[in-house]
């Protein structure tokens, strides 16, 4: 009797394991190519199980599907899983009136295979960190949100939304407060502030354990800026005037009045060196200092005397308040002599050829685009493909660009044990593509399905998102001609 007992104790505990009794996921992907980006290579024929948030397994897909069953079976079949996209550098900004339409740029993102972003700071902070909450919640549809909160500034800057500081009090004080806001990492800019106190803030804010990131003021070399320990280079012109060999005395004539910022932006235009740039970008890499080239808004500006992109489809899926602001960097472009335009071509190119510098020095390149208002043209979603196609244009391989905006983003947040990989555990952002973005960075365009926190949008679904949004626009349209 006792030993019958036993038997079926064990009996009960095998239960799980036998045929037939499989045990239940939400969805199921099957016959997949998994994308390993880390190594740049291709897994045939998996299957993928998420339940919740979470993928709880990944394996040839005979295995893993009589292991496991789901409510719903997405199929994979000649198609290419890689992890959710990020941008980590855009904007939510515009002003008070805006913040409907840049809410509406959400759903965009998510359409157009970016599950995490990353707001570099605008003018309506406030009611960024609100919407990070509401879709942390699950009360606001949109990619996982990042934020800087409000800015670091000086005294009276040219930007809104800002902490303003003149002192180390002040700075003290605005570090505080953005650790009580819980922001994700703090923007430091230099519309007005001044040279020593925005290293003062950087170390601050790392002391605070915090990352640090911002625009290095003319006045300053980008070294000293890493030495305070700024932790990402924002803007690939940044990159470039590490590489100036006599970047330090430039600075210290601009930081003496000795010559003005068009002098100093000129003389570092002419003096870029290889030798000065590889030095500068191993000590990048060895600080662990991550750059984002934000290269996508860099050729739109550059080349706004010759692409025409009034007649651009994705202009109606951005509301006219933010269209709006697009104009400022329109009529300034439109002033330019052709001298001016010229040089503007050739500074592109001259700070697009560092990219291949700092992959061969190993320094982590973090996929980011500049989206937003102001920044003409950059659309919110579009832009990090784009991106990702100036890279390998530019002398990446497409798995090097792949890795920017898939495992960068997660590895400088520290959070690459959760996402950056299609691996049992991780988070279950996902993108079923139809083409191999390894062969051809352009497939990350390819997109069939979205998997985002769990959640399947279909081909049908990322359509009717962009449908939604579009309709949302004409109306907005249709109001303001009234
Ligand atoms: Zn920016």
């Amino acid at each position: 009797m006792k030993i019958a007992r036993i038997m079926l104790s064990a009996a009960m505990l095998l239960q799980p394991f036998q045929a037939g009794a499989r045990e239940q996921a939400d969805v199921l992907i099957r016959h997949a190519t998994v994308i390993d980006v880390e190594h740049a290579r291709t897994i045939p024929d998996q299957a993928i199980a998420t339940r919740g948030e979470k993928i709880v397994a990944v394996g040839d897909d005979a295995e893993v599907a009589k292991a496991w069953g789901a409510g719903r079976e997405v199929d994979g079949k000649g198609r290419f899983l890689i992890p959710g996209l990020w941008d980590m550098h855009m904007h939510f900004g515009g002003g008070p009136d805006l913040a409907e339409e840049n809410k509406a740029l959400l759903p965009l993102y998510v359409a157009y295979g970016i599950t995490t972003i990353r707001d570099c700071a605008g003018d309506m902070p406030y009611d960024v960190l609100g919407w990070r909450q509401e879709i942390a919640d699950g009360k606001l549809f949109g990619p996982r949100l990042l934020t800087s909160g409000p800015k670091i500034e000086g005294i009276k800057p040219v930007w809104k939304g800002t902490l303003e500081t003149g002192s180390e009090a002040d700075v003290d004080a605005a570090v505080a407060k953005l650790a009580g806001l819980k922001v994700d990492f703090v923007k430091i800019t230099d519309s007005t502030l001044k040279p020593e106190l925005f290293l003062y803030a950087v170390g601050k804010v790392r002391a605070a354990g915090l990352r640090a990131s911002g625009h290095i003021p003319m006045a300053l070399t980008v070294g000293q800026a890493v030495d305070a320990g700024i932790s990402s280079i924002e803007h690939l012109s940044y990159a470039y005037k590490a590489g100036v060999k006599d970047e330090a005395r430039i600075a210290a004539d601009f930081g003496a009045g000795r010559i003005d910022r068009a002098q100093a932006q000129a003389e570092l235009a002419a003096g870029f060196d290889p030798a000065t740039a590889m030095a500068s970008y191993a000590r990048l890499r060895d600080r662990g200092v991550f750059v984002t080239p934000t290269l996508n808004i860099e050729r739109t500006l550059a080349y706004l005397d010759s692409d025409d992109h009034s007649k651009d489809a994705f202009l109606g899926l951005i509301g006219p308040g933010i269209r709006k602001t697009y104009q400022w960097r329109i009529d300034r472009s439109a002033k330019a002599t052709p001298g001016e335009i010229e040089a503007r071509h050739q500074q592109y190119q001259k700070t697009a050829a560092v990219m291949p510098m700092l992959e061969k020095a190993g320094v982590t390149i973090m996929a980011g685009t500049d989206a937003g208002f102001l920044n003409s043209f950059d659309y919110p979603g579009l832009a990090l493909h784009q991106e990702l196609a100036l890279y390998v244009k530019n002398g990446l391989s497409p798995a090097g660009a792949l890795a920017a905006a898939t495992r960068a983003g997660p590895k400088w947040f520290g959070v690459l044990d959760r996402y950056g990989s299609v691996e049992k555990g991780k988070q279950a952002d996902l993108l079923l593509l139809d083409r191999n973005p390894l062969e051809d960075i352009s497939a990350t365009q390819s997109i069939d399905t979205v998997i985002l926190r769990g959640a399947v949008q279909d081909r049908t679904a990322l359509d009717r998102l962009l449908a939604e949004a579009r309709a949302k626009v004409a109306r907005w349209d249709a109001e303001m001609a009234k």
